[in-house]
């Protein structure tokens, strides 16, 4: 079994992939991604006993500003504790 063939059924929308002629656009500030996107960030939706699980495709600055946000929400939360 390959591996995106495991990813896809319910629960797991089909891998968001640029077509010809479109253009894939950051999910956070709309900005147009030119080829494959910087990062994709991770949405969650509890759907009666399954979850579907979104990956939205990010720009460069989007991504990084994500991911330092996260990693300074982590840090100072265990900071606290
Ligand atoms: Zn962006």
């Amino acid at each position: 079994m390959r591996r995106d063939a495991r990813r896809v059924g319910p629960g797991y929308p089909r891998p968001v992939r640029p077509r010809l002629g479109s253009s894939l656009r950051c999910d956070a500030c709309s900005a147009e991604i030119d080829g494959v996107p910087s990062g994709r960030g991770l949405l969650l939706f509890p759907r009666g006993d399954s979850v579907v699980r979104e990956e939205p495709p990010l720009c460069e600055r989007c991504s990084h500003a994500i991911a330092m946000t996260a990693l300074f929400r982590f840090d100072a939360e265990e900071d606290e504790g």
